[in-house]
């Protein structure tokens, strides 16, 4: 029989991986805590037109990349392919637009979009985001970005980490801006992408992003130059307050976030060690959203990062969370049942050091090489050998697996004896 495997695009996260992550979500957790985000947790899947109405219906994500089902009783529902729609909805179910309309919410888990999988893009993958409601200042972008930074650096990104960050203006000078864009385009039209030729209407930006092979538009109009006189202030002000943190970014003019939502502050989040894929999170001021989706006239910025990608750039740096040090009890002969049990769990109750051992007991109905053999298959580093000649002295084996030396200690020291040496080689 062939044996199963998970589906494309999809994997297991083990080991180093789930180290990883567990490191980066709790980097997060505690950043988010410090900048005074609560956190939230959203269903996995919504209503699929929450996210055609907050995606928007023009981006590959709602075009092509959504994972839709219905239900039992025949609702149209979609697995989330990002964070932001399902917390908008909770911000507006939960009615905190009235009652606490400036707020910071944060979370974590998979995303499912059906795109073309490899190296670093996965049809499940990871993010973790935040999204502050209410409060239209500049410096809530610019907190936005210290946040992303302190998370990235925490976790101990450091090098080579680039932010990327533009304003693509608002409702009042981006129409204008879309025009002189659309005319230049139009008059390219033959080297745009089949997508960018149909979007060229409704969405022209997107040209910007395509992430086709196409040419690159260099000479195209720039929003910063279309910018109306608040979105100006507002970008000046942002870069200030940047400045003066220091924060070190790159005004990027070329940026764009294609939905008409998107106010003012763009920015994307680039890490060597990726590949082609080399974006490990973005963000923005968004403050058309909460209103598309039925709620009052709302300020908001938000951002998400692609855990798996920020792993991975991680890993690339060399990041290593060892696992934790393993105690095997091994247990052989009439007796011993009783003793092998109580002392693992006597060493789990008694473990003092930081970083906590593993502690696992070998199967009693299996014969002692068995037990030997699951040892070394689980990467014991100790093995506490309870037998049934040595306990009726009083005694225990242990062994250090590593370095193969071992000796007949009392039953009562082995606690101590483990607890000690490993706090030693911690
Ligand atoms: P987006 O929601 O498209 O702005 O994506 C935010 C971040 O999520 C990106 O910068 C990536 O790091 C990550 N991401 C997006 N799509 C994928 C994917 N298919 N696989 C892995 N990471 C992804």
């Amino acid at each position: 029989m062939t044996r199963p495997s998970a589906p494309r695009g999809t994997r297991d996260i083990v080991d180093l991986d789930v180290r990883t992550f567990r490191r980066l979500e709790g980097c997060a957790g505690a950043c988010f805590e410090m900048y005074g985000y609560e956190e939230i947790r959203t269903p996995t899947f919504e209503s699929a037109d929450l996210f055609s109405r907050a995606v928007g219906d023009t981006t590959d994500i709602v075009e092509k990349e959504m994972y839709l089902f219905e239900d039992r009783g025949g609702r149209p529902l979609a697995l989330r392919p990002e964070g932001t729609a399902g917390v908008v909805r909770a911000y507006l179910e939960h009615g905190w637009d009235q009652s606490a309309p400036v707020k910071k919410l944060w979370y974590g888990g998979p995303m499912f979009r059906a795109e073309r999988p490899q190296a670093g893009r996965y049809r499940e993958f990871w993010q973790i985001g935040g999204e502050s409601f209410g409060n239209p200042s500049p410096q809530a972008d610019a907190e936005t970005l210290l946040l992303v930074r302190d998370i990235l650096t925490s976790s101990g990104l450091t090098n080579g980490v680039r932010f990327l960050v533009n304003s693509i203006g608002c409702a009042v000078c981006r129409p204008a801006y879309r025009e002189a864009l659309k005319a230049y385009l139009t008059e390219r039209k033959s080297d745009l992408c089949e997508n960018c030729v149909r979007r060229l209407e409704r969405n022209p930006l997107r040209a910007l992003d395509c992430k086709g092979d196409g040419p690159k538009f260099t000479e195209a109009p720039l929003m910063a130059d279309h910018l109306c006189d608040a979105c100006r202030a507002h970008r000046d002000e942002v870069y200030s307050l940047l400045k003066a943190t220091p924060f070190s970014f790159e005004e990027s003019p070329r940026l764009v976030r294609g939905l008409d939502y998107y106010t003012r502050t763009v920015f994307e989040v680039t890490a060597p060690g990726q590949g082609s894929q080399d974006a490990i999170g973005a963000g923005g001021r968004y403050d058309g959203l909460v209103k598309l989706l039925g709620g009052p006239d709302t300020p908001a910025v938000g951002f998400a990062l692609g855990v798996d990608r920020v792993a991975r750039a991680l890993q690339a740096q060399g990041f290593s969370a060892p696992p934790p040090k393993k105690i095997f009890i091994a247990q052989a002969g009439v007796g011993t049942s009783v003793t092998a049990f109580t002392l693992a769990q006597k060493l789990r109750t008694f473990v003092k050091s930081g970083r906590m051992p593993a502690i696992e007991i070998g199967a009693s109905t299996k014969s002692l090489k068995a037990q030997f053999r699951a040892a070394d298959g689980w990467g014991a580093d100790w093995l506490v050998l309870v037998g049934e000649e040595e306990l009726k002295k009083g005694a225990v084996v242990l062994k250090n697996l590593r370095s193969h030396s071992q000796e007949e200690i009392p039953l009562v020291e082995v606690v101590d004896r483990l607890l000690t040496s490993i706090g030693k080689t911690n």
